[in-house]
Formats: structure tokens, C-alpha cells, sequence
């Protein structure tokens, strides 16, 4: 198969997968030759170096609806380093599984009373994507796994639309704990456990965070702006570059928001080539 060939059938299987009805392509494989579906509307894009076997093109963007370049840089956030000399237990963890084993018997707030499982998060400890979603819902807390409930379903699909398995990246929440009735975690639980999501975070030094939904990217990012004025940055938590997107549960509900989500992990996918 050609290289347009491929590319086109990568980007319909994208499209696909996500439901939208823009097909990406890289301005190389518009021209002739390149099979899309007929009546789909073509997106010309940069692509990155891995996406494309022809040397980076400049921008071709008059007359063509954008995709996103790298955005301009957002908040940055640099909560307290640990203490060097520090009996704190949680910085004195230094692996995942040390984390997941101070989680277990974690009775730091009232989240602690109705669980059933405590969910720390799972992926591999080199894991150069990180995926950070709000609290567990029931199925999470059933399995003590991360996104296996019908949110986790699309959260599969969104990552193998950037050609990433499940098991390349670390997958996890703000809460540790599923608050009752699936609500939204409360300040002074997010404030308890957040320092878990904060070691993961360093322990784990990955090269992007994903932060699905607002409580992702309001704790993250330490503000109370909304998702729709946090998009389209490229935020830093303690150096590590942030991008924020929608909650996969609420794209369920609204699916107009898979395109731009689509816009969203398509910069992370960038930012992860380079
Ligand atoms: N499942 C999770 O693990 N986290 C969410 O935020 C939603 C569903
Ligand atoms: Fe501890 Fe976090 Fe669970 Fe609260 S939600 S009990 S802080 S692990």
C-alpha cells in the first residue's frame, strides 16, 4: 500500500473510531491519489515526524479549517516540593506499588467510608503518556481499576485513535476513592487526596499528562477556570506539560465535544513525537 494509502486509511480508521466526521490529513497525502470517503470533509494539517514519511512541511492553512498546531503555553503550577529530610511517608515512596500500598488503608477522608476497592491507578511505571480522569464510579470501585466502566470503553478508543494501547499508559484519577452516587469528588476530599495523584505524577516523570474533564484539570493546574478556557494550552504541572480535554463520561452525554477532544489528543500526540 502506498504511503498516502496508509495514512488515509489511518485517519478514516481515526475517524471511526471517534465518530467525527473530519478526516485529518497531512497536506502530502491530499494530493492525488489518497482515498478518502467522498463527501467527508479533509482537514489539512502539519503532522509530526512519526506521522509522515516526508520530511515536515510548513503549515498549509489558507483556505483550510486548521488542526491544531502546538498551542501557546498555559498556567503553570509548581505545588511544594517534598522535603528533603522528610518522615512523610507518601514522599518517601518510591515506587507506584509503594503508593498503591499507602492507598489501600487510606482513611484521610470520608470517601474512605463507602468504598468498596480503593483505585491508586494502573500502567506501566514507565509510561510516557499519563491519563488522569476524576474519581472512580462503580464499576471502578467493584474492580479497584481505573476507567472499566462504559467511559472506560471510550477512553480505549480515544487512545488507540492516537495509537496508543491501554496498557502503554498510566491510567488514573484525582480520588482514590468513588464518591457516593458518582458526585463530583468535594474540595476538602480532592484537598486530602490529591498528594497520591501528586507522587504518581512525580515518581512517574511521564512526557504528557492528559487531563480528562474539570476536576482533572482544575486540581492539576491548582485554578478554577473552565475546561473550555483551559483547552488549547499546553499547561505545566512541576514541568511536566499538561493537556486538557473533556471527560470521556461526558462525551457520552454530548457527543459535539468528541471533535474538539479529538483536536485535544491529537496535540498530546504531538507532543509526544517530538
Ligand atoms: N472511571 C474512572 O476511573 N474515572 C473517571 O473519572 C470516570 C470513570
Ligand atoms: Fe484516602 Fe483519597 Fe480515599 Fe479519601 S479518596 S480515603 S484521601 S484514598
Amino acid at each position: 500500500m502506498s504511503d498516502g494509502r496508509a495514512l488515509a486509511r489511518a485517519y478514516l480508521e481515526q475517524q471511526r473510531l471517534l465518530g467525527t466526521d473530519t478526516v485529518a490529513l497531512p497536506p502530502a497525502a491530499t494530493g492525488g491519489g489518497a482515498a478518502v470517503a467522498p463527501g467527508r470533509a479533509i482537514e489539512a494539517s502539519r503532522v509530526g515526524p512519526a506521522e509522515s514519511a516526508n520530511p515536515p512541511a510548513p503549515p498549509a492553512r489558507t483556505g483550510s479549517k486548521s488542526a491544531p498546531e502546538i498551542p501557546p503555553p498555559g498556567l503553570t503550577y509548581d505545588p511544594p516540593a517534598q522535603d528533603l529530610f522528610s518522615t512523610d511517608p507518601l514522599q518517601r515512596a518510591a515506587t507506584l506499588d509503594d503508593v498503591a500500598t499507602l492507598v489501600a488503608p487510606c482513611t484521610k477522608c470520608r470517601l474512605c467510608e463507602s468504598r468498596t476497592h480503593t483505585v491508586p491507578g494502573e500502567g506501566p511505571d514507565d509510561a510516557r503518556l499519563v491519563v488522569v480522569g476524576e474519581g472512580p464510579g462503580r464499576t471502578e470501585d467493584e474492580t479497584g481499576r481505573p476507567f472499566v466502566g462504559q467511559a472506560g470503553d471510550l477512553l480505549v478508543k480515544i487512545l488507540a485513535a492516537i495509537g496508543f494501547a491501554r496498557e502503554q499508559v498510566y491510567i488514573c484519577n484525582v480520588v482514590k476513592c468513588r464518591p457516593p452516587q458518582n458526585r463530583s469528588p468535594l474540595y476538602d476530599e480532592i484537598a486530602s487526596c490529591v498528594p497520591y495523584l501528586f507522587r504518581q505524577l512525580e515518581i512517574l516523570q511521564p512526557k504528557v499528562v492528559l487531563a480528562m474533564g474539570n476536576t482533572a484539570a482544575q486540581t492539576l493546574l491548582n485554578t478554577k477556570q473552565s475546561l473550555g478556557a483551559l483547552r488549547n494550552r499546553v499547561h505545566r504541572f512541576r514541568g511536566l506539560p499538561v493537556i486538557v480535554t473533556y471527560h470521556p463520561a461526558a462525551l457520552l452525554r454530548n457527543p459535539n465535544w468528541k471533535k474538539p477532544t479529538w483536536d485535544d489528543v491529537r496535540i498530546a500526540h504531538r507532543l509526544l513525537d517530538g
